[in-house]
C-alpha cells in the first residue's frame, strides 16, 4: 500500500500519537465512544472500504479540531460553532496535503449536503450531531449544493463524513493507532 510520506514524518506522527492518545481519552462530545475510539473506528472503516492511505488519514484525523476546543464534552448543550474542521484541517496544512485536509475541512459541509439531498439521510444521524447540524446551518439550500459539488474532494468529503457518522460503535475492534500512523513515513 502506498504511504503519505511528508517531512519530518517521525515527529509529526509522534505529535499526533500525543494528541490522539491523550486529548482522545476525552468522551466524543454527546456520544458514547471516546475521540480516539471515534477516530480509530473511522480509519478502520475507511480501510475496509478499501480507501487509499489519504483518506484512511482524513479519517482518523477528522475531528482533531475538537481538540482544540474548551468544552466539546458538553457539546450537547453548546449552541456556538467553534468549526472544528477548519481548525484541524489548518493544523494539519502545516504537514499534509489537500487530500488529506480537503476532505476533513468539508466534512461538516458533507453534513449539510446530505441532509438536503439525501433527506433520508437525516433520519440516521445521532442526536449529537442533530443538534451539531442545527448550530452549522442546517441543510444547504439549492445554490450551496451547486458549489459544494463544484469543490475538489466534495466526494471524498461525503465518502468520510459516511465513516464518521458509523464510528460511533461502543466495544468495536479496529487495528491501533499506531497501525494508521504507520501510513505517514
Ligand atoms: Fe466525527
Amino acid at each position: 500500500m502506498s504511504v503519505i510520506s511528508p517531512k519530518a514524518p517521525d515527529a509529526i506522527r509522534s505529535r499526533l500519537l500525543v494528541l490522539l492518545n491523550g486529548q482522545g481519552a476525552a468522551l466524543y462530545g454527546g456520544e458514547r465512544v471516546t475521540q480516539l475510539e471515534h477516530a480509530l473506528q473511522s480509519a478502520a472503516l475507511a480501510e475496509a472500504s478499501g480507501e487509499q492511505p489519504a483518506m484512511i488519514l482524513a479519517s482518523l484525523l477528522h475531528d482533531l479540531g475538537h481538540f482544540f476546543e474548551a468544552e466539546f464534552e458538553q457539546a450537547m448543550s453548546s449552541t456556538l460553532d467553534a468549526r472544528h474542521e477548519h481548525m484541524g484541517s489548518r493544523y494539519l496544512s502545516r504537514w499534509l496535503g489537500a487530500e488529506v485536509t480537503e476532505p476533513i475541512r468539508l466534512h461538516v459541509e458533507a453534513k449539510r449536503y446530505l441532509c438536503a439531498v439525501q433527506p433520508a439521510y437525516l433520519k440516521t444521524l445521532s442526536d449529537a450531531s442533530i443538534h451539531s447540524l442545527s448550530i452549522q446551518g442546517g441543510p444547504m439550500s439549492a445554490e450551496e449544493i451547486a458549489i459544494f459539488e463544484s469543490c475538489p474532494f466534495s466526494s471524498e468529503a461525503v465518502r468520510l463524513r459516511q465513516y464518521d457518522d458509523q464510528a460511533k460503535i461502543i466495544g468495536m475492534t479496529t487495528p491501533d493507532l499506531a497501525h494508521f500512523l504507520s501510513l505517514i513515513r
